[in-house]
């Protein structure tokens, strides 16, 4: 765990890591290109089994992980998730009744 007086890694909007003196809200996953809470259970038991925190970047907020690629975890952000599929369909141009 991070000691409280560490400044903190956080990915931008660019994709590209900064200093922060505060930590991040949103966890993900730079291979998946995953976010979600920093409480997820899929994160949490990924952890657990050692293959995960190499690869783990934090966000200070949503609309910067978005901004960097990111999609929202479909299990601990499953309305975040829904809106996102919403938005990728808009963007194919598939309709909504698809869905
Ligand atoms: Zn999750």
């Amino acid at each position: 765990m991070l000691k409280p007086r560490d400044k903190f890694t956080l990915m931008g909007p660019d994709g590209k890591p900064y200093s922060s003196a505060s930590p991040g809200t949103l966890g993900g996953h730079r291979g998946s290109k995953l976010y979600g809470r920093l409480d997820c259970p899929t994160a949490l038991s990924a952890i657990a089994r050692g293959g995960y925190v190499a690869h783990r970047v934090f966000f200070p907020d949503e609309a910067t992980a978005l901004a960097a690629g990111y999609r929202p975890c479909s299990v601990c952000m499953r309305r975040e998730y829904e809106a996102w599929k919403r938005q990728q369909s808009a963007r194919a141009g598939i309709g909504e009744r698809e869905w």
